[in-house]
């Protein structure tokens, strides 16, 4: 920058005495309005220029749930300086404090009780006195989490990301107001800001969350005993895995969907076969069509209300009832009306432009604070993509191969269109599917419940939607996704060799009966 001073000394010099040595003075006030004015712009350019330079970081992420964190790691590579302002004491956000890691690691714990309980005998193990610890599995899944959120801090620390804790407020599109816990406060200055705070459950405006009785996943996550009765008010992800995690543990579990099926947004043949196997292994009950009107707390017991699909009222009480209808955007404390960001009527997400920029440029948003699947793995993709975006790269993401997960047992995954959405957009499809009952693997596992189904392109065989329920579905789903990526068609698949005995055999099949209904073990 200084360079150029002298540059602008000589032009100064020169312009002197040419008006000196002409005399011609209306040409020298010219000259001179001139070089005032190229001078004025010159130093408002300085300013602007050390005002970017004094910035304390290139990048600052407000939130370091998956999304966060995610994209501060991958800005620091890049060699952004990079700061995460996080109002909790650890790191991880939703995802691995109250989401996906407590509740897999409830998930797991469970699927061993309920095996121990119910199929160890089979396989020829006779235990005693089976019983289950509350508080060392809610022990374990604390630990779990600590060791999880203790790798975030590590990862800050290596990609060397400077953390604060509080709670972050736009002052303006550059700076952002800490405000800690103690009420103390300070300012970071960035040139661009990443919005990734997340969601929080959605409460009914009829049914208030006591947190005691009446809960939320975030308190089901922590309960100190295995409740007798359970009642979850909404069939979709989370609802029916914490569902699962307390029926294996043997309370009964009773689940109020509005809607007509289960996992409603999935494919409608896993929902439908998902309910059955719930119903069969875990005695887990199912009110379709139901409107919840309500809920109380007398004593230990909540009371809840809905009407039936004939608008008939019926009634359920449960030691527990777990309110699992979705979440909502969590925006709240950050000042956007400061920068000039409104969010969305409906779920309150902060709209972005298709480089995941809000209306203000320089700040960006990612995660489940922006429209699309409330999921991990999104929001770790839309990290990555804004900081790449943000170094000056051109980074894509393909939203229709984000994978859907539900950890139930059996694992239900999805990827791609489903059947619904290619009949309703007039796609000629074939489907071929595979039962899981015809696997060798699953045999030996005793996991033969669900199927595997292959759609494919009817004129070009390219693969558009792979959908699965079975054992560890949470896994295969990547062969699928990946295949898709690559545009394979399904006989790609299924001329690919698949080891034997696996579970992803069947997927083998499934694309073999897709390809030309040739699969060979049925
Ligand atoms: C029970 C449960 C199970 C789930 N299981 C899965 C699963 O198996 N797989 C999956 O893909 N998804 C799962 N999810 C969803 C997943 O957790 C979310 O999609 C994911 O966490 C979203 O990531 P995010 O980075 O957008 O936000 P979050 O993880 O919500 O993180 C946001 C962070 O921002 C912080 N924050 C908010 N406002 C401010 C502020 N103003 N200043 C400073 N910090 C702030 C919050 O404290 C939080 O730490 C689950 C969710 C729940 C509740």
């Amino acid at each position: 920058m200084h360079s150029r001073l002298p540059t602008l000394n000589l032009f100064t010099g020169i312009v002197k005495r040419l008006c000196f040595k002409t005399q011609d003075f209306k040409l020298m006030t010219h000259l001179w309005r001139y070089l005032t004015f190229t001078l004025n712009l010159f130093s408002l350019h300085l300013a602007n220029q050390n005002y970017q330079e004094i910035m304390q970081y290139d990048v600052v992420v407000i939130g370091s749930g998956p999304g966060g964190y995610v994209g501060a790691i991958r800005c620091a590579q890049l060699g952004l300086k990079t700061a995460v302002i996080e109002k909790y004491k650890t790191y991880g956000g939703t995802c691995l404090n109250v989401g996906c890691i407590p509740s897999k690691a409830l998930l797991d714990s469970s699927e061993h009780f309920h095996n121990a309980a119910h199929t160890f005998t089979t396989h020829g193990i006779n235990l005693k006195d089976l019983k289950v610890d509350m508080k060392q599995m809610i022990a374990r899944k604390d630990d779990v989490v600590a060791q999880n959120t203790a790798g975030i801090t590590y990862l800050f620390k290596k990609n060397k990301i400077d953390a604060f804790e509080g709670v972050g407020s736009f002052v303006d599109k550059n700076t952002i107001l800490v405000t800690k816990s103690d009420g103390s406060t300070e300012t970071v200055t960035a040139k661009n800001v990443i919005i990734a705070t997340g969601s929080k459950p959605t409460a009914l405006p009829f049914l208030p969350i006591d947190k005691k009785r009446i809960i939320t996943s975030t308190e089901a996550l922590t309960l100190k005993e295995v409740p007798k009765t359970m009642v979850v008010i909404g069939g979709g992800v989370i609802g029916l895995e914490l569902g699962s995690v307390y029926a294996r543990l043997g309370t009964k579990v009773s689940v109020v969907e509005f809607l007509p099926s289960i996992i409603g947004t999935m494919d409608a043949g896993l929902g439908k076969e998902l309910q059955r196997v719930l119903k069969k292994t875990l005695g887990m009950e199912f009110y379709m069509g139901h409107k919840v009107t309500g809920a109380t707390v007398k004593g230990k017991t909540v009371t809840v209300t809905a009407d039936n699909a004939k608008g008939e009222p019926v009634t359920l009480e449960a030691d527990y009832c777990i309110v699992a209808v979705g979440r909502t955007a969590y925006t709240e404390g950050l000042g956007l009306d400061k920068i000039g960001i409104t969010v969305e009527e409906r779920g309150k997400k902060i709209p972005v432009n298709e480089h995941l920029e809000t209306a203000v440029k320089g700040v960006y948003a990612i995660g489940d604070v922006i429209t699309g699947a409330m999921l991990a793995h999104k929001a770790e993709d839309e990290g990555t993509y804004v900081a790449e975006t943000i170094a000056g790269q051109k980074p894509h993401i393909n939203y229709n191969l984000i994978p859907g997960v539900v950890y139930t047992w059996p694992e239900v995954a999805s990827v791609g269109q489903t059947e619904e959405q290619l009949k309703a957009s007039g796609v000629k499809y074939k489907a071929g599917s595979f039962p899981f009952k015809a696997s060798g693997r699953a045999k030996a596992s005793m996991d033969t419940d669900g199927f595997i189904k292959v759609l494919a392109d009817a004129t070009t065989d390219e693969v558009l939607g792979v959908h699965m329920i079975g054992p560890r579905a949470a896994d295969m789903i990547a062969e699928a996704v990946i295949a898709m990526e690559f545009r394979a068609s399904a006989e790609d698949i299924a001329r690919t060799c698949h080891a034997h005995p696996t579970y992803t055999e069947a997927l083998k099949e499934a694309a073999l009966a897709a390809t030309d209904n040739r699969a060979i073990h049925i």
